[in-house]
């Protein structure tokens, strides 16, 4: 349930929002229709009453041409009832779909302006110094025979590969390995459905149709391929009420990921850059409103000790607003320095969503105390329910992974060095060397 009431009453904060963020959003039209609804509800409510008022008249004793004008009424305000019911419910479906286009409201200390404008918060390490010419994981993954783009693309079409020998290992070692260290930080382990209703997709604040969409839909179905885990988590506890003691929840997802990349073309995207489909661990947590700026924290801060132990060197931004995805208050990205490619490229992100996605999927929780604002009312079912507030978190996007270990581990004979906490993980395996 998108807060309308709210919108039209802080109309100028939610337009300066929606221009900060770049978004198409057109709030005009959300606000015409939302009025239009509100006269439409109204007039439904009076033929409702009226219709009562006649079904009340018919229960007393009656003359029969008075019984029967009173059919003739009955029955003209029935069908008004169900034109104008019909109209309603096409316009609330305009008004949702006009209204998803709205983005999230924006944490105060959020940069304004495009990607430029987006503020370094910490910075881990120095890019590494090589004593022979570097080669990019393109060629790393040749030479290694690691990869097979070629047959990918035969079989699927471009922006698809096989990961062989070595990097089926490595992919595998990087999601047990980050999986079992989320654990240890105390969230759920969960494999996700790889498919999903296109209504939860959009209900995450996500776009399953229309020209840019980076969804994949199923054709002939209201079905969708996931572009990340936090769509099926997010689904969990859709239309539910949770107790005050369930918070927080802390999710960590493994699924793999589907991207049309729409749009994406001229983009620096080679190799295993940019890829239709890659496997990703994820992170999601649902907590109370008053928590969630510091799972933010927390979450940026399991990141950052994550790509530490594997010995990249990276900094943490925080992105200006034209760069936040609709559903996103604040955002924090992680980007890596990857040497053969020659530039910092996107790692992770984490987004505090607060109650945007809450709110459309309908997940609420009790507090146990009424918030200080309210009077408290005898009786403990009488605390108000209130919207929880969603975060996600990449744990581990393993394509960019795999471009960041080999072109960071990379030696003079050829061969690479495995980062040491995977090792246990790939038999012990500390490098992976030329056949
Ligand atoms: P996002 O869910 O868009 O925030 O993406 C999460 C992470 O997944 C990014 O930080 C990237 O590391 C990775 N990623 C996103 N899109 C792709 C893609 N098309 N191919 C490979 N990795 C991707």
């Amino acid at each position: 349930s998108i807060d309308f009431k709210w919108i039209r009453d802080n109309k100028d904060a939610v337009a300066t929002n929606i221009r900060n963020r770049n978004s198409n959003a057109d709030l005009e039209l959300v606000l015409e229709l939302y009025a239009k609804m509100l006269d439409l509800q109204k007039e439904v409510e009076r033929l409702r009453g009226e219709r009562n008022v006649v079904a009340n008249k018919m229960k007393g004793k009656l003359e029969p041409s008075e019984r029967q004008k009173l059919i003739e009424e009955g029955k003209n305000l029935k069908e008004g009832l169900v034109t104008l019911e019909e109209d309603l419910l096409r316009l609330t479906d305009e008004l949702q779909q006009e209204a998803q286009c709205i983005p999230n409201m924006t944490h105060p200390d959020v940069p304004i302006g495009d990607e430029d404008c987006s503020t370094v918060r910490t910075t881990v390490g120095s890019p590494r110094e090589f004593s022979f010419p570097i080669k990019d994981h393109l060629q790393l993954g040749k030479e290694l025979d690691l990869f097979d783009f070629d047959a990918a693309a035969k079989v699927s079409g471009s922006k698809f590969y096989y990961l062989k020998n070595e990097a089926v290992m490595l992919e595998m070692a990087l999601t047990n390995w980050t999986v079992s260290e989320v654990i240890k930080r105390g969230f759920i382990p969960l494999i996700t459905p790889e498919i999903v209703r296109s209504s939860v997709v959009e209900k995450c604040g996500f776009q399953p149709r229309g020209e840019n969409t980076q969804v994949y839909s199923i054709e002939g179905s209201d079905q969708c391929l996931v572009g990340t885990a936090e769509i099926p988590v997010g689904g969990i506890h859709m239309d539910s009420i949770l107790a005050d003691s369930q918070l927080p929840l802390k999710y960590v997802a493994f699924s793999h990921c589907f991207r049309t990349e729409a749009g994406a073309a001229g983009t620096a995207s080679r190799g295993l850059y940019r890829v239709h489909q890659f496997s990703k661990v994820e992170m999601f947590v649902l907590c109370r409103p008053e928590e969630s700026d510091s799972y933010h924290e927390e979450l940026i801060r399991i990141e950052e000790e994550l790509f530490s132990l594997l010995g990249l060197h990276f900094k943490t931004l925080d992105m200006a607003t034209a760069d936040l995805g609709a559903p996103a208050y604040r955002k924090f990205d992680v980007e890596a320095w990857m040497p053969g490619l020659g530039r910092y490229g996107e790692i992770s992100s984490a987004s505090n969503c607060t109650d945007y996605q809450s709110r459309r999927l309908g997940i609420r929780y009790r507090p146990s105390e009424p918030p200080s604002s309210t009077t408290p009312k005898k009786g403990k079912g009488n605390v108000p329910t209130q919207f929880v507030h969603t975060l996600n978190a990449t744990a581990c996007a393993v394509p960019r992974m795999i471009v960041c270990i080999l072109e960071n581990y990379q030696q003079e004979d050829g061969s690479v060095k495995i980062p040491e906490p995977l090792r246990p993980f790939m038999g012990g395996l500390e490098q992976i060397s030329p056949k």
